[in-house]
């Protein structure tokens, strides 16, 4: 099934999904857009996954997919996904900042249910049709607070840790079946997730707004800048493409030298 979508001149990513079917959670917005719309340039026709039903409905008339509003917090939504996908982008996700003796426990496990969980429940209904096949791809959409930590996020540091982990046994079960699975590590990408914390931050770090993008989110970076959500789309492509059959259980960092620091 093709997708419909006219990529633009300048998606010439070398890679060719054409016959493939792809899922994309949290596709809506950010980063999960911007998957979606890359791999449907490529060729794939793709399922268009999030909570938000006007932004789901609205990529998936975009770029020619299905869309399926979905809370990936419940279990049993989840399990009414297809199952019959080549690639799986596990990208939806949520952030809560608050010092750790103030983290409201019901916020720790809606981050564990949407951003571990949900991973775990694709990857595993999932896994059949790619092994079947002999070709599958998931893209674990991690971030660089799955390599390092960071102060007042205990939730989303917990959930990318074990995301990585799963990635890696997904890594190791798949290799066999032809499966590759990898996390793609951003720093701050602009996205409404990020515009979202600034107050936040702002009031956990005792700063102003204004300093957060300069002191918190780019202090650590060499890079000084915030990254596109199509920066990381882009090596979430080539993660499926020819050249990256061998890279497996990885965790590719984009973010501009936090982590060489
Ligand atoms: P975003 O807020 O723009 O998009 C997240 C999407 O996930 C939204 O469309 C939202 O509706 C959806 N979503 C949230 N909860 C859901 C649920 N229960 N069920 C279904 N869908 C749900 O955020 P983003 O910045 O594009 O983040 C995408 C991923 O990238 C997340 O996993 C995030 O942790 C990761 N990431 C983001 C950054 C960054 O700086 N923005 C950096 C590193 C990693």
């Amino acid at each position: 099934m093709t997708s419909g979508f006219t990529p633009p001149p300048d998606a010439a990513s070398g890679v060719d999904l054409t016959g493939r079917t792809a899922l994309v959670t949290g596709a809506g917005s950010g980063i999960g857009r911007a998957c979606a719309q890359a791999f449907a340039a490529a060729g794939a026709y793709v399922h268009v996954v999030d909570v938000d039903a006007e932004s789901a409905k609205g990529v998936a008339e975009e770029i020619g997919g299905r869309a399926h509003v979905v809370d990936l917090a419940r279990a049993d939504l989840v399990a009414e996904l297809p199952t019959d996908v080549d690639i799986l982008v596990n990208n939806a996700g949520l952030q809560h900042v608050a010092p750790l003796a103030e983290f409201p426990p019901e916020r720790f496990d809606l981050i564990q249910r949407v951003m571990v969980q949900a991973p775990f429940l694709l990857i595993r209904q999932s896994l059949p049709h790619m092994t079947a096949r002999g070709w599958g791809r998931i893209v674990n959409v991690s971030s660089v607070h799955g390599l390092r930590a960071s102060a007042f996020k205990a939730g989303y540091v917990t959930a990318k840790h074990a995301l990585e982990g799963l990635s890696k046994v997904a890594a190791l079960e798949g290799a066999p079946h032809g499966v590759t699975s990898n996390c793609v590590n951003p720093g701050y990408v602009r996205t409404p997730l990020v515009e979202r914390q600034i107050a936040a931050q702002a009031a956990a770090h005792g700063i102003e707004p204004d300093e957060v993008v300069t002191e918190v989110m780019l202090g650590r970076s060499a890079i000084k800048r915030m990254i596109a959500p199509e920066e990381v789309a882009g090596v979430a492509l080539w993660l499926c493409g020819p050249h990256t059959g061998y890279i497996s259980g990885a965790s590719v960092p984009v973010d501009g030298g936090w982590t060489a620091a």
